[in-house]
């Protein structure tokens, strides 16, 4: 998505929020400004402003002793991003508008607990049914400001692709660590079958490999057939060395070996035209 084109929603479901949910006038003062950097970590920001002013009422120009009343002004800044990724930006329209949400209702000390989040959701359902979304894919960053820790990383989890645990992601494939640590394993024990200089080298390594409790099911049946890969590839290579040993004496001086076979030829050759001329000149000896 442009950049542009998300400035635009991000004002658009900012203000349909506003709509429906800050009914009170004296708090719709609000200003959404975008930048390209908001500060270390802070992708979006909610700042309110209060104060107050002292009105009179003036008759003829004059203030009526007495009538000066105190007023309570509101206004807030909410700072955006120029541009997010993926659907970060869905996410801080939502949590920006349950910060500015609770400033309205008289809750400044507000924090980022259950109360919060439950809102941020109410509110994000609410979007999501009025202009017809689907729901953003990965909320499990959503609770990463959570003050407690436990639920921080209650929400952090997924399902892990390779055992289907809800574990806390360790990698960027979202595998959780006990299967990332199995897959470090298993890596180093193919490595050790396959760096396997000789065949002595590789028959220990094996012994290795099958001690490990990685070798079972599909990894067995993996490691296995490398194995045999790697065996089969040494015997193979055992003949090819033996081969141009044999051999070699023969080869050693090709050039050589190539001129004088071409010499027999040539000399052949020059044989046999010889012998035909001769034979030539006798027959025309003859019937001359
Ligand atoms: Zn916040
Ligand atoms: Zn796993």
């Amino acid at each position: 998505m442009f950049a542009d084109q998300q400035k635009n929603l991000i004002k658009k479901y900012l203000t349909l929020l506003i709509q429906e949910f800050i009914k009170d006038p004296q708090h719709q003062n609000i200003t959404i400004i975008f930048k390209d950097y908001l500060g270390e970590k802070i992708a979006a920001y909610t700042k309110p402003r209060q104060w107050d002013e002292i009105i009179w009422t003036i008759i003829n120009g004059k203030k009526v002793p007495g009538s000066e009343k105190t007023t309570h002004f509101y206004s807030y800044e909410i700072g955006f991003l120029n541009e997010y990724e993926n659907e970060e930006w869905r996410a801080a329209i939502v949590h920006e508008f349950t910060h500015l949400y609770f400033f309205t209702i008289g809750k400044h000390e507000h924090q980022h607990d259950d109360q919060f989040y439950s809102n941020m959701e109410r509110f994000e359902n609410w979007l999501d049914e009025n202009q017809g979304l689907i729901p953003r894919t990965d909320k499990s960053h959503d609770w990463d400001q959570h003050i407690d820790a436990n639920k921080r990383d209650e929400r952090r989890k997924k399902i892990c692709p390779s055992c289907g645990k809800k574990e806390t992601p360790y990698n960027t494939v979202n595998e959780c660590f006990s299967c990332h640590q199995n897959k470090k394993e298993f890596n180093r024990l193919v490595n050790l079958i396959k760096n396997s200089c000789n065949l002595t080298e590789l028959e220990s390594n094996y012994l290795t490999v099958k001690a490990s409790s990685l070798y079972r099911e599909n990894n067995k049946v993996v490691l296995d057939r490398l194995y045999q890969n790697c065996k089969n590839s040494f015997s193979v290579n055992v003949n090819h060395v033996v081969a141009p040993t044999i051999e070699k004496p023969t080869i050693k001086n090709p050039p050589n070996e190539k001129s004088l076979i071409w010499l027999i030829i040539i000399g052949g050759f020059f044989l046999i035209f010889i012998i035909i001329y001769q034979h030539i000149i006798k027959k025309k000896k003859k019937t001359n």
